[in-house]
């Protein structure tokens, strides 16, 4: 057990911290974490997950570790993505109570003296925090919000808007998000398919502290789908209905073409119709493919049962840094 002599035997609160390429960010972090967490209790921990980063930052954590014991890193051994590597720092969060944010200050730790005391009152498992005004372009908040309703339709755990990773939890629910394996992690999803009390704390968005989003539209388009995907097979039973419908119509097209030919005496139908008709089997043919091959892959990922990150280096040494987890 070396390594470990120097850690407290219980930890009050856990702040897992996500990190990618954030040298910009961690210094002011380091200093606000400091001041906002440890005006709630002397007894935190937290811990600093470089998710592969390319620029500086597991060199600063390195550092930031020696100066303050109390920052713990991980370091994956390379960018397993968001979602990993939170699952990376909840599998090692020691604290009865863990609290997940950004580095770029987007969720402000300030938040932490409203969200904490109702996980304390015993009545809820996790408290999530809610953006209420964001600075989004209008088109962007406009697409969100659409989302959000088809996704509440579509699939069967309720997600909300503007309600991101930025959450406490306590250990039952720590708990039971370890225990769920799966390779294609949707955390919004995850976060309540789980369940338990849940309450919800209201904040004004902020902007990036520094450096820039590593989000393009391509991500939050593949997220869109990510998030449909993961929580039910609605998708295939719609394609068989999509399937229904174009037969329906086919057939009744085909019956008009026969009837006009024996009334009207007009044997060749349109050239274009044919076309489209041809192209947009094609089309529909091609989606219903592309769904079923998406649930395949998942499928495939999931029988691998790959890891869903490895560790490089830990604040733990060389002796106590464990391959993977949870
Ligand atoms: N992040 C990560 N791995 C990634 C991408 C992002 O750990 O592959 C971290 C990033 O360092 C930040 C948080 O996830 O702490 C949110 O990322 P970002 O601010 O880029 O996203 P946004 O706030 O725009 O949704
Ligand atoms: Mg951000």
């Amino acid at each position: 057990m070396t390594g470990m002599s120097s850690a407290p035997s219980h930890v009050d609160l856990s702040v897992v911290i996500p990190c990618y390429n954030e040298e910009e960010s961690l210094p002011r972090l380091v200093e606000v974490v400091r001041e906002q967490v440890g005006a709630i209790t002397d007894n935190y921990e937290v811990i600093l997950v470089d998710d592969g980063s390319r620029d500086r930052t597991l060199p600063i954590l390195r550092q930031v570790n020696a100066e303050h014991p109390q920052f713990r890193y991980l370091s994956l051994s390379r960018n397993f993505g968001k979602e990993s590597a939170m699952l990376a720092g909840l599998s090692q969060a020691r604290g009865d109570k863990v609290a997940i944010i950004d580095a770029d200050l987007q969720h402000p730790p300030s938040l932490l003296p409203q969200m904490l005391p109702l996980l304390d009152s015993g009545e809820y498992s996790q408290v999530v925090a809610r953006r209420t005004r964001t600075n989004d372009p209008p088109v962007r908040t406009a697409l969100s919000r659409l989302y959000y309703r088809m996704m509440n339709r579509l699939i069967d755990v309720e997600l909300q808007d503007g309600v991101g990773d930025f959450r406490v939890l306590d250990r039952q629910a720590v708990r039971a998000l370890l225990t769920l394996g799966e390779t294609n992690r949707f955390s919004k999803g995850l976060f309540a398919w789980i369940g338990f009390p849940t309450a919800v704390v209201d904040y004004e968005n902020v902007s990036r502290e520094a450096g820039a989003t590593k989000w393009r539209l391509r991500d939050l388009f593949n997220y869109g789908i990510d998030g449909v995907v993961s929580f039910n097979y609605r998708p295939l039973r719609l394609s068989i209905w999509l399937g229904v419908l174009v037969t329906a119509v086919a057939v009744a097209y085909a019956l008009w073409v026969l009837v006009d030919a024996i009334v009207h005496g007009n044997p060749v139908a349109g050239y274009v119709t044919t076309i489209a008709a041809v192209t947009w089997f094609g089309g529909v043919q091609l989606i219903v493919l592309g769904v079923i091959g998406e649930y395949l892959g998942r499928i495939y990922a999931e029988t691998k049962r790959r890891p869903l990150f490895l560790l490089k280096e830990s604040s733990n040494g060389p002796d106590d840094t464990p391959v993977t987890g949870p």
